[in-house]
């Protein structure tokens, strides 16, 4: 038998291979890196014990599909993962605690980058300096990034990298022994900063930081949306290697290239240039996603449309035929017309399977458009607890189908489920949770005028796998029937059976048959 359609059994476990019911089977074996029988463990044992090359016994724990996020940034998470957010910190104290907590979180780093430190927050009165640093970090350089970006402190070890370069007192003051005290600005903090990524490396590689932190976490497929060419690149030898699914959507300014960059890249089941990343409006948190009445606490403000449906139609024409789908930031309702209005005035038979992005403020009359223009939908559930000033600044009436889950599930419109990760922390439980409760337990205003707007933890379940993969048009991924990718999670505790499932914690995770993460016992 050749490695390529090796068969692994695994039996005596609660296997759920899709959510549409609640009926798990015993076992599942994989041949190769897909599914090829599910049932009892009797009847699997019968049927290939003699030809698997491993059998497996999952002590009778519960196994699920893979997740789906449908919309998350990974090179955003690469970078959050990757440096010391130091964002809030109130203390020098406080900046030092959080450096130490970092560096034992990663020992092996070889060098420390922070950034959003303030010290007009510092009940100190005073900048940091390197003696505040080199306390706590002294094997490795450090560069903290004031948040304005045009300053810094770095620690001793960093100061050794001098070398030749000297930079005027003003921008790298000097303590009374005559060294310099570790502040830098403007030029001088241009160089360590310069020092520290060349020594951190390519950036692109925080990418596969990243996707082993959503393995960890039971996400095997995503959605990576407003993609680079340089992410892109990086990822045709990665994705594979480190084994997870990327759909990518690239930023509209670097997607001139598409046809020819797929091409080159070469196309596999692990990374697929889905499409192309359009913005209609803002945000609401700016209070710039476009509404078609003023927002509640905004006077005579509307928000703003960043492409009207004129210039999403452009761009629908410009790649015709060209195989491209088109992802579309809309979160207020006048930016949903826009999507609404091009996509039918385009015509939805030359699109390839559009979506909309969040589509966070919805009207009555929009249920059908989208419903009749088959439009798919990436929401995300979290931000439901997150945006917990939504209602003041929407009003009560535009509240109650703001963040829909069940009425565009009733409706049986095309909806997955994603994190806009870093946005919202990856871990798929806590969407989950939010799908579910919907801020009951924040206690979250908009929960009294969209309270039917919950769904049961199966849906939840069913559009983070199901869902989201027919958003990524990917159909072998997102169950675990007969031909699907076997792409699965094994889980520590039943989520039908625990009042929190945000203490669930992923014990492996299989992508392609193949274990891609274990957690430590
Ligand atoms: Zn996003």
């Amino acid at each position: 038998m050749d490695g390529k359609g090796a068969i692994k059994l695994f039996y005596n476990g609660s296997i759920y291979t899709k959510f549409d019911k609640k009926s798990p089977v015993e076992s599942i074996v994989v041949k190769g890196d897909r599914i090829t029988f599910y049932g009892t463990s009797e009847e699997s044992m019968k049927r290939y014990a003699t030809i698997a090359e491993q059998i497996i016994n999952l002590e009778e724990k519960v196994v699920f599909p893979g997740f789906v996020d449908s919309h998350l940034h990974l090179d955003d998470l690469g970078s959050s993962l990757t440096y010391l957010d130091l964002r809030g910190t109130d203390s020098i104290v406080e900046l030092k605690e959080r450096l130490r907590s970092y560096r034992s979180r990663n020992p092996g780093a070889r060098v420390i980058i922070g950034m959003g430190w303030d010290q007009e927050s510092f009940s100190e009165g005073r900048w940091p300096e390197r003696s505040d640093l080199d306390g706590i970090v002294n094997d490795v350089p450090v560069f903290l990034e004031r948040f304005c970006e045009h300053a810094g402190v770095v620690n001793s070890k960093m100061l050794d990298r001098l070398e030749s370069v000297s930079f005027p007192e003003k921008v790298l003051p000097r303590s009374r022994d005559g060294r310099p005290n570790g502040i830098v600005k403007e030029e001088a903090a241009s160089y360590f900063k310069k020092v520290a990524h060349d020594l951190i490396g390519n950036e692109v590689g925080n990418l596969s930081v990243a996707s082993n932190y959503l393995l960890s976490l039971g996400i095997t497929s995503i959605g990576f949306v407003s993609c680079g060419t340089e992410s892109v690149e990086y990822l045709a030898n990665e994705a594979s290697r480190i084994g997870i699914r990327v759909r990518a959507y690239m930023r509209q300014e670097e997607a001139g290239g598409i046809e020819e960059m797929r091409m080159r890249i070469g196309e596999n089941s692990y990374l697929k240039i889905n499409g192309i990343k359009l913005f209609a409006d803002g945000a609401l948190g700016a209070a710039t996603a476009a509404l078609r009445e003023p927002y509640e606490d905004g006077k005579d403000n509307r928000g703003m449309l960043i492409m009207d449906s004129g210039s999403l139609e452009r761009e629908f024409e410009k790649y015709d035929g060209r195989n491209v789908q088109f992802a579309m930031h809309a979160i207020g309702d006048r930016g949903i017309d826009a999507v609404i209005e091009a996509v039918s005035s385009f015509g939805r038979d030359r699109l390839v399977e559009p979506r909309i992005e969040h589509c966070t403020v919805l009207r009555e009359d929009h249920i059908n458009r989208l419903k009749e223009l088959r439009i798919g939908v990436s929401t995300q559930p979290a931000f439901v607890i997150d945006d917990w000033w939504a209602v003041n600044r929407l009003g009560k009436e535009r509240s109650r189908l703001s963040y829909p889950l069940a009425t565009l599930q009733k409706e049986q419109l095309k909806v997955g489920l994603s994190t806009d990760c870093p946005v919202e922390p990856p871990n798929p439980w806590f969407t989950v949770d939010a799908a579910v409760n919907r801020g009951e337990r924040e206690k979250r205003e908009i929960l009294k005028y969209s309270g039917e707007e919950r769904v049961n933890i199966l849906t939840a379940l069913y559009l983070y796998t199901t869902g989201s993969a027919s958003l990524l048009m990917d159909s072998d991924v997102g169950s675990l029937e007969v031909g699907s990718f076997a792409d699965f999670i094994i889980l520590d505790s039943d989520p039908f059976e625990l009042q929190d499932v945000r203490k669930i914690r992923v014990q492996e995770t299989y992508v392609g048959g193949v274990s891609r993460f274990r957690a430590k016992k």
